[in-house]
């Protein structure tokens, strides 16, 4: 097999399509050579050799040494050194380098090959023998720690004593002499330490190397690294033997890392940063301030140190030339690693630069101004999670985070405030012009106007599809929940977090809901902007994709802000939510604890003109587009009251003795209230709820077109339907009522009558109810929940230990479960299209705004997505490059 490609010298075996096999920085290193770049030449042992190494009890292939030694040979060919021995002694780095970068989660090896003899030739090689000995005691220090197991602080130690008997500061001031004398307490440290000299055998330093940097691959920082980043461990790492260059040969030698435009801004302009007389660890370890790269760099710093510009003119006008050609090369910003010897040019490694949000963003729209790629491909250039950095106000990435608590990310954007743990008490805080966090074990509807009023909301139990999650996304506003670590005291009203930290009402904490972390007290945060690349790359995406993007919207407020995101339509409305605004709630209850009909229909009296003025503001709104209105759908338990003060306070509301309201409250308990009493089950026990919300919807539908003089593009919604029979039932009222409307007022309104498919049976049955039904809704929420049979409001005590033993990859409430749920999706798609070709087809469940699931949505060839508002964005991007 061939295990090794090698690069150098003006050619390659390799290509940057290759990073499957060669990882991501040898794949480069093969580009860079054949594109005739200064590259020191190398070989890359491919990904495979690392899943031998692991499936064969840690040993390297047999083949492979041979194919390793010829390699070397040809890089003694090209540098006219020799690996080992002679009077120019050529050294070696051993790197690491994964497919997806994995930035110094594994172990590298520099200046291999040194030992007693070939640090003398190096030393009189270079003029330098301070150089050779410090590279000496580089090396041995790397490669205890690497290959032999000893931790450099060891050797730190030894180094500050040693500077401390010579009376020295820096590591600058020790001469020759002095690194040579390290370097023997170095090797007798080891010699203490593991009872075996120091490798002298260039050779053997080598395997061991290979096999110290494939072995670091499964390190704990690279395994939590790749679970977080879901890098799959079959991948393996690539090692790259290159021919050592050296950044710390003087004055006239120096090492830097720069991106070939700004990284944070996305301006276009060479950025970086570089030590003169250096080695690349210098420049990373902090210890010296790195110089500007470039004259226009230094001045915005205002730093006094030269740039490189003024420094070494010749070698970073080549710089600038090799950053051109590397950009219009691979056609996107790169960030590269470089190293000056002695005035010449020497390139280490290129790669796609990572970069804000916003610098993405210019990037993407220069590049197409520029002529370097088209619009699909600038589209496909941003992800569109990202996004969120573009909305919410954001954490400063620079400031340091007191963690003390963290749970899910269920709504992105961070917020400080201070603790309150009533939704009372947000709303008595908000109208003080305090601003506050509301902490709860969890959220039910009740809680809606605290929930308007707090900043952001942290809940210690459920999901993200518990009723915190889906109300923070659709308002907005930053949301961490299931926050296990955490534990809310509400008798004594404290919140304890990790490490024993305890909080009281009134004390400052920090929601981060794009990380789902819970800071101590205040922290600097960045504001969002909306800037003009964001609305031509939007625009982009508009043209380019199919599916159109609605959006979940209960109220007034909710619909405007996903029109200005650009929602062409509401996909959702969920019309129990309008009974939680102000006293509405008060004749829900009387309309739920009605003893009969008469007293029902009362009550739904008073409710209708409130329902029907919300209709025709969201109508107004939403201006022509489609309005997708959803009967009522939740278990009326939700809207009972439940301490014994509220049912006294109810009962005389009511004028009714609490015991007797106490047992009407008995008597409408469920023992499992998610697949209860709920959705259409509820308008065929009392159809006069679904009369009362038909008749709302239609009169609203008439005052608005009559507004407007553009009728709504109206479609009615019954939940929970797994039966024909069911659906047939509700729209039986629906119509009726429809009639009656139009006899009234003479003025036709179109309308469709829909399903959700939110259960498995409807699905499957999706033929039959397609001959009812003139859309699908898909409520991914409930579906995935009765699919697996799993509560939406109790998984997150366990998927995320699901997640850590590997039994499941992601969180299926957030990332539709392709094989299951989805295959039902597929399957209830072809069924309801073959009985009805023209059924609008969407997914309004909380995987509307997840580019994951969208792609899907794409692909299963579905009319329309929704989402919660401030997805909107992220949704249309998603929609756009699932199409291209
Ligand atoms: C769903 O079940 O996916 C849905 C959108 O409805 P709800 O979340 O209100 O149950
Ligand atoms: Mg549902």
């Amino acid at each position: 097999l061939k295990w090794v490609y090698r690069f150098g010298g003006g050619e390659a075996e390799g290509r940057a399509a290759d990073s499957a096999r060669l990882g991501g920085k040898g794949a480069n290193l093969a580009e860079m050579a054949s594109l005739g770049l200064p590259v020191p030449p190398g070989l890359t042992i491919i990904c495979d050799a690392c899943t031998h190494y692991f499936n064969n009890g840690r040993t390297l292939p047999e083949d492979l040494k041979q194919q390793v030694l010829d390699g070397i040979t040809a890089m003694e060919a090209i540098t006219g050194r020799k690996f080992g021995g002679g009077a120019t002694p050529l050294l070696l780095s051993v790197r690491s380098g994964a497919r997806a970068s994995m930035p110094g989660m594994m172990d590298t090896v520099l200046n291999l090959g040194l030992n007693d003899e070939t640090v003398q030739a190096l030393g009189h090689d270079a003029g330098d023998a301070r150089f050779a000995w410090d590279s000496y005691r580089r090396f041995i220090q790397m490669y205890a720690d690497v290959v032999m197991g000893l931790d450099h602080e060891i050797f730190e130690e030894i180094l500050e004593d040693e500077k401390a008997r010579l009376g020295h500061e820096y590591d600058t001031e020790l001469s020759a002499v002095d690194w040579q004398h390290v370097v023997s307490l170095y090797k007798q440290m080891i010699e203490d330490e593991l009872g075996e000299d120091f490798p002298q055998d260039p050779y053997l330093q080598l395997w061991r190397a290979i096999s110290a940097v494939f072995a670091s691959w499964m390190n704990p920082r690279a395994k939590t690294f790749r679970t977080l980043h879901r890098i799959p461990e079959e991948w393996g790492t690539a090692v790259n033997v290159q021919a050592m260059v050296f950044g710390n040969l003087g004055t006239s030698s120096a090492t830097g890392v720069a991106f070939t435009r700004n990284p944070s801004t996305g301006e276009n302009a060479l950025y970086g940063e570089f030590l003169v007389n250096a080695q690349g660890e210098d420049v990373v370890a902090g210890i010296r301030t790195p110089q500007s790269i470039t004259e226009e760099g230094r001045l915005a710093s205002g730093s006094e140190k030269p740039s490189l510009e003024k420094l070494m003119p010749d070698a970073f006008a080549e710089f600038r030339a090799t950053c051109l050609r590397l950009e219009s090369h691979y056609r996107d910003m790169q960030d590269v690693e470089f190293t000056i010897e002695r005035g010449k040019l020497w390139m280490l490694q290129t790669r796609s630069g990572k970069r804000t949000t916003k610098a993405a963003m210019k990037i993407a729209v220069d590049m197409v101004d520029e002529g370097v790629i088209t619009e699909p491909e600038a589209v496909c250039r941003i992800d569109p999670p990202s996004l969120d950095q573009l909305m919410h106000p954001t954490i400063d990435p620079r400031v340091e985070r007191q963690i003390v608590g963290s749970g899910l990310p269920a709504s992105p954007g961070a917020a400080t405030g201070e603790i309150v743990f009533t939704a009372e008490e947000a709303v008595a805080a908000e109208e003080e012009g305090r601003k506050v966090i509301l902490v709860r074990i969890e959220t039910s509807p009740e809680d809606i106007h605290g929930m308007h009023a707090a900043e952001a909301i942290l809940t210690t139990r459920g999901g993200m599809t518990s009723h915190a999650a889906v109300v923070a996304r659709g308002m907005g506003i930053p949301c961490v929940v299931g926050a296990g670590s955490m534990r809310v005291d509400m008798r004594n009203e404290t919140l304890l977090g990790i490490g024993g930290a305890v909080f009281r009402r009134g004390d400052i904490i920090t929601i981060d809901g794009s990380s789902g972390q819970v800071l101590k007290g205040a922290v600097p945060m960045i504001q969002p902007a909306l800037s003009g690349d964001f609305g031509k790359l939007m625009a982009w995406a508009d043209k380019t994709r199919r599916m159109t993007v609605r959006t979940n919207a209960d109220t007034p407020q909710d619909a405007r802000a996903a029109r200005s995101f650009g929602a062409e339509g509401i996909g959702l409305c969920r019309t129990e939510h309008m009974f939680f605004e102000g006293d509405r709630i008060h004749i829900m209850r009387e309309m739920i604890l009605a003893e009969d009909e008469k007293a029902r229909r009362a009550a739904l009296a008073k409710l209708l003109p409130m329902q029907r003025s919300d209709f025709t503001e969201l109508f107004e709104i939403m201006h022509g587009l489609p309005v997708t209105i959803r009967l009522l759908d939740p278990p009326l338990h939700e809207f009972l009251p439940k301490t014994e003060a509220e049912i006294d306070d109810v009962a005389r509301a009511m004028a009714m003795p609490p015991a007797f309201l106490a047992r009407r409250i008995d008597a409408l308990h469920e023992f499992n209230p998610m697949l209860g009493h709920r959705g259409c089950r509820l308008a065929i026990s009392y159809p006069e709820i679904a009369e009362m919300q038909a008749r709302a919807i239609f009169e609203a539908a008439v005052a608005a077109a009559k507004k407007t003089g553009e009728p709504v593009e109206l479609e009615i919604l019954v939940p929970l339907v797994s039966l024909r029979s069911e659906l047939d039932y509700v729209k039986t009222v629906i119509d009726q009522v429809a009639a009656e409307v139009l006899g009234e007022t003479g003025v036709t309104i179109a309308y469709l009558s829909g399903t959700m498919i939110e259960l498995p049976r409807a699905a499957i049955r999706a033929h039959v109810i397609a001959e009812t039904a003139e859309f699908f809704s898909f409520g991914t929420n409930d579906l995935t929940q009765t699919t697996f049979g799993m509560s939406r409001d109790d998984a997150a005590s366990f998927i995320p230990t699901y997640q850590r033993k590997g039994i499941i990859e992601h969180d299926p409430f957030v990332s539709l479960d392709f094989d299951g749920v989805g295959e039902l999706i597929q399957l209830a798609a072809e069924r309801g299209r073959k009985t009805r070709p023209d059924l609008k087809l969407g997914i309004c469940g909380e995987h509307g705004g997840d580019p994951a699931s969208i792609r899907f949505c794409e692909n299963a060839d579905l009319d329309y997505v929704s989402c919660s508002p401030f997805r909107v964005p992220i949704a249309r991007l998603a929609a756009a490059q699932a199409a291209i």
